[in-house]
């Protein structure tokens, strides 16, 4: 078996047609640097790092066929010769890792550290592939959101990717979950911190929200996802939340950051809606800012439903947060339409954003399943979705999620919505959808009536998971936690 993974890593590095970047990253067991060999598919003129601050954390870099340095100008590397084929670098990863201010929380026998900082890439990078494979110190695991090359261990291709943030790469002694890509979930790592915590735990509520948000078609929307949670510091973040902050990072694959409180119990966490959230951004492609109300609304929109689907919240408390979450919406910048309020610059319409997308997302589900008699849903469509075109490559629009979205239905529902809502100042009337569905306020409480003309669509939006697949998808997830990895 040895034989054949050291011809394939051979092949790969040394293969005659393959038109590829091939890094070498060897990362020392005191995570004290990175000594990187970078060989081209072709000679190139210069190399470059994503990060301004990258220049300050190379502590050398050669031609490796002269041995003559590079030089350095801001995050461009050039050589005296005209072009370069391979080089040999040295990052400070302890130094860029001290840069980072998500280090601070955590053991520093682990860190996390962006690749925009220690990835020097020619500008042709976008149109070859690039291959890095990781050499490492004793005991030292890594964690990147790349794909997986075949058996090869620790070497990874960055897949085609939009770019909103910069990707995290986890170095050290971390609890690492990860599968068989086939199993269909996540990788996890989860970053040690100082303190007693029930990593257990942490690694369970993990997969249990993976098990969520497969409640929305049986599946996890990209098993290709890499999950990093990064326990925060005293001085973290001011939050009363056990979440204080999480986030989609689209770079070089789809990466979802969830920032912990581990000082908070376990039911703190499993009553908190943030990683819902993040993972159910992972239905739709990346949207450019000005239609981010879409991608929020309906992240909004799903941590509520599958919640309640899971049985996290009661669906009385699905709705009233729902609800409470229109009432927002209604309140924040009335001035402003859900397009204009997401242009960058314009401020305080967090509110008008994220729930703008929320209604949009309940009146196309509404309708889908109210003409199709209940065979057709948003869930339905958004598996479609999945299956031509997630994860995707680039960014999109808001038409052009919608345009898509009404091809994978027979009747359009999407761009009629868009039309009518996305450049209109105010927002939507509730009023007359909640009536129907039996949706009752009183004193700003909801009451649910099952007499009501869509009762039975409103039951189905929040109905617990009776689909078999996803409780056994939830139930796999579960299982994982016995084989997962540690320091
Ligand atoms: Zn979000």
């Amino acid at each position: 078996m040895r034989t054949i993974i050291i011809c394939i890593v051979a092949l790969l590095f040394s293969g005659p047609a393959a038109a590829a970047h091939h890094y070498t990253v060897h990362v020392d067991a005191a995570l004290d640097t990175l000594r990187v060999t970078a060989r081209f598919a072709s000679p190139v003129q210069s190399v470059r790092a994503r990060h301004g601050s990258a220049g300050r954390f190379l502590l050398e870099a050669a031609d490796c066929e002269t041995g003559l340095p590079l030089e350095r100008r801001g995050r461009t590397l050039t050589s005296p010769q005209t072009s370069i084929s391979c080089i040999d670098y040295v990052v400070d990863l302890r130094g860029a890792a001290a840069a980072e201010r998500r280090n601070e929380g955590l053991d520093p026998d682990n860190v996390v550290v962006s690749p925009a900082v220690w990835l020097w890439q020619p500008r042709t990078a976008a149109e070859s592939r690039v291959i890095v494979r990781f050499l490492l110190g004793d005991g030292v695991d890594v964690s990147v959101p790349w794909q997986t090359v075949g058996d090869i261990e620790h070497t990874y291709e960055i897949p085609p990717s939009p770019r909103s943030a910069r990707a995290p790469a986890a170095f050290g002694r971390f609890i690492h979950v990860h599968q068989e890509p086939s199993a269909g979930m996540p990788r996890i790592a989860l970053l040690r911190s100082p303190g007693n915590v029930d990593d257990d735990a942490i690694i369970d509520w993990i997969l249990d929200t993976v098990g969520y948000v497969s409640l929305a078609y049986g599946r996890f929307p990209n098993p290709g996802a890499h999950v990093v949670v990064m326990p925060v510091g005293k001085n973290g973040w001011r939050s009363d939340s056990p979440v204080p902050f999480g986030r989609v990072v689209r770079d070089g694959g789809e990466s979802i950051e969830l920032f912990i409180d581990k000082r908070r119990p376990i039911e703190d966490f499993y009553d908190d809606w943030t990683a819902t959230h993040e993972f159910s951004h992972l239905m739709l492609p990346f949207l450019q800012s000005s239609h981010r109300w879409i991608s929020e609304g309906f992240a909004q929109y799903y941590q509520n439903v599958l919640l309640a689907r899971a049985g996290r919240y009661e669906v009385q408390r699905a709705w009233q947060k729902l609800y409470e979450g229109f009432e927002r919406g209604r309140k924040s910048r009335p001035e402003l339409s859900a397009n204009e309020a997401s242009r960058r610059g314009v401020g305080a319409a967090t509110m008008k954003i994220y729930w703008s997308g929320a209604i949009v997302a309940l009146m196309a589900d509404v309708e889908l399943r109210e003409r199709s008699g209940g065979r057709e849903s948003l869930d339905d469509v958004l598996d479609r979705l999945q299956r031509c075109c997630l994860p995707a490559a680039d960014r999109w629009t808001g038409p052009q999620l919608f345009g898509k979205l009404d091809s994978l239905v027979e009747e359009p529902v999407f761009m009629p919505l868009y039309q009518q809502y996305a450049d209109k100042e105010g927002f939507p009337d509730i009023a007359p959808l909640f009536r129907r569905l039996g949706v009752d306020i009183e004193d700003g409480r909801v009451a649910l009536h099952d007499d009501a003309e869509l009762a039975s669509v409103r039951d189905a939006i929040t109905r617990s998971a009776s689909d078999a697949g996803a409780r056994a998808f939830i139930d796999r997830s579960r299982a994982q936690q016995a084989k997962r990895s540690e320091p």
